[in-house]
């Protein structure tokens, strides 16, 4: 612990003031001892030899301070200890022997040494042989005098530093061996955070490039990033989200451009509550600046939460529908008129008695095609508003039904199919009996169009469990099954109709799926390709819940 956090300490240091702090205590000590023990000072023969020795400690004190280390390859600083050896050896066998005690200092280089070297053996063997250097005059005065307690006494030095160099290996073994694991991590750390960087830069070129607004949400809903265009958009609709707090400024739109969309109904919130929201359309902005919006919403999966959000500007295909939209209308309403008018003195043309049977006939034709155009102009002018008005109200349906049966009736026989009508008592609903009745005819009239084979037709009407259901079933031509999931589209028509020329142009049924929602029901088909179909229209007894 101690020696890990000198380390770190260490680390910290400028290169030049750490290898002056481990020579400081050596410099330090020699100083003390020599002027501790003047004696030696006294001697002619010794006192080069301690002012060579205090000299060579005090330029390697200097160089310590002055040598640039960082700059110099790692292993250059070991000449200081080395340098530390040799004046210590100068110094302790100067004189009469007084400063032989100074050989111990040389523990000060040999630790240095035994941290600081890279190769083992050579650390072992400085850590040795310097001690030894430093203590071979007395080690051969006491052989030359045959005094062997003197000489293994001399040897104690160089074992001693042998002892204390090998510890500090094994000690630092497990240190240096951490610290290789650390700077690997360290590197392979800042290999991760370069990636992950240039990852993010890419992601942000990505989502910058593409010309869809992106927003990731929080679980609170706020947004925690977005791209380019998503602030686009919002800059341009002049909405201003409060991304704190407050939440957005200017509410969200449904498709009329006016009805403000409840809250707990924006994107936003219902994105944070998980849901998937699939290229559904809002407005946001009014004026000139509104901008339509298709959104996509899927949830982030995972501890964080959070939703990522897709905004694509719709704008110019939501007006263009409109505008097409408007165009039919306004087309069809213009036909109505004139039709009206044809339709009306061919009924007054058909009373006269002078009429050629031949004249009849194609009087009769003409009477049918333009009662078939002035359906048509109905259909397009109800299909392409939603704004056609629906009036509710309890009503008994027994006495709409039986009236759309009867005005079918004539259609039936001249197709040669048969009409069966099965109603129960009480039928009451609250219902828009009008547009009821319009969806049943055009049931009815389907079934019959669709049975060119004849067959039995089946208007049946009965309650079921807060419902009302009312079922058309022929046995006419059928729908496949990948067709019947289009077949509420509007303008889609089967193939099998259109290879058997049945006029038609793929209005009804999308009028009557509509006119089912706004009572707060639904229409439903089932179908036998080749056998016949069951269309059934379900409208709550009670009417719908808004
Ligand atoms: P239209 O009858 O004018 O084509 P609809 O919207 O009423 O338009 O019907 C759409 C299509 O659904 C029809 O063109 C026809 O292909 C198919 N269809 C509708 N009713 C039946 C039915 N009873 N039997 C078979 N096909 C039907």
């Amino acid at each position: 612990m101690v020696v890990q956090r000198a380390q770190k300490y260490l680390q910290r240091l400028r290169s030049t003031s750490r290898v002056a702090l481990w020579q400081l205590p050596l410099v330090a000590a020699i100083v003390i001892v020599a002027v501790a023990a003047p004696g030696p000072w006294n001697s002619e023969s010794a006192r080069p030899l301690i002012i060579a020795g205090f000299l060579l400690v005090c330029g390697a004190g200097a160089a310590c301070l002055t040598v640039p280390w960082d700059r110099l390859p790692e292993q250059t600083v070991l000449v200081i200890p080395i340098a530390d050896l040799v004046s210590i050896g100068l110094i302790r066998n100067a004189g009469d022997g007084t400063l032989q005690g100074l050989g111990t200092l040389a523990v000060f280089p040999v630790i240095w040494i035994a941290v600081s070297m890279r190769s083992v053996v050579w650390t072992l063997v400085t850590c040795f042989v310097g001690p030894l250097l430093i203590s071979t005059p007395t080690l051969t005065e006491a052989v030359r005098r045959g005094f062997p307690a003197g000489a293994s006494y001399s040897l104690l030095l160089p074992v001693l530093m042998l002892t204390v160099a090998v510890a500090i290996r094994a000690a630092t073994a497990g240190l240096r061996v951490q610290e290789r694991l650390l700077r690997t991590q360290r590197e392979q750390l800042r290999a991760l955070l370069a990636e992950s960087q240039s990852t993010e830069r890419l992601l942000a070129a990505i989502l910058d490039a593409v010309n869809v607004g992106i927003v990731a949400i929080g679980p609170d809903g706020l947004p925690v990033r977005s791209n380019r265009r998503f602030k686009e958009l919002l800059a341009a609709s002049g909405w201003i989200p409060a991304m704190s707090a407050g939440g957005p400024k200017l509410a969200f739109l449904a498709q009329d451009r006016r009805t403000p969309v409840a809250r707990e109904q924006w994107p936003f919130v219902r994105a944070a509550a998980g849901e998937r929201i699939d290229g559904e359309v809002y407005w946001l902005g009014t004026g000139p600046d509104a901008v339509a919006l298709s959104i996509v919403a899927r949830p982030i999966e995972g501890p964080e939460g959070g939703a990522v959000l897709a905004f694509g500007d719709v704008t110019a295909l939501a007006t263009a529908v409109d505008d097409k939209a408007e165009l039919v209308r306004t087309v069809a309403h213009e036909f109505r008129s004139p039709l009206t008018a044809v339709l009306g003195n061919l009924d007054l043309v058909l009373e006269s008695e002078q009429l050629t049977p031949d004249d009849r006939l194609r009087l009769e034709v003409a009477e049918r095609s333009a009662e078939r155009l002035l359906h048509l102009a109905a259909d397009l002018v109800a299909s392409s508003s939603n704004a056609i008005p629906v009036r509710l109200g309890f009503a008994d349906l027994r006495p709409v039904l039986e009236g759309r049966a009867d005005a079918a009736r004539l259609a039936a026989v001249a197709a040669g199919v048969q009409l069966a009508v099965e109603l129960e008592d009480s039928l009451w609903a609250r219902i828009d009996p009008l547009r009821v009745g319009q969806a049943v005819d055009n049931l009815l009239s389907n079934a019959i169009k669709y049975s060119p084979d004849g067959g039995t037709i089946t208007l049946r009407a009965r309650r079921s469990e807060g419902w009302v259901a009312i079922e058309v079933r022929d046995s006419g031509m059928g729908i496949s099954a990948d067709e019947r999931e289009r077949i509420f589209e509007r303008f889609f028509r089967t193939s099998e109709a259109r290879r058997s020329d049945i006029p038609g142009v793929g209005l009804g049924l999308a009028l009557c799926s509509w006119i089912a929602e706004r009572h707060g029901g639904r229409l439903e088909v089932v179908s036998d390709p080749g056998r016949g179909s069951v269309f059934t229209l379900y409208l709550p007894a009670s009417g719908p819940s808004d």
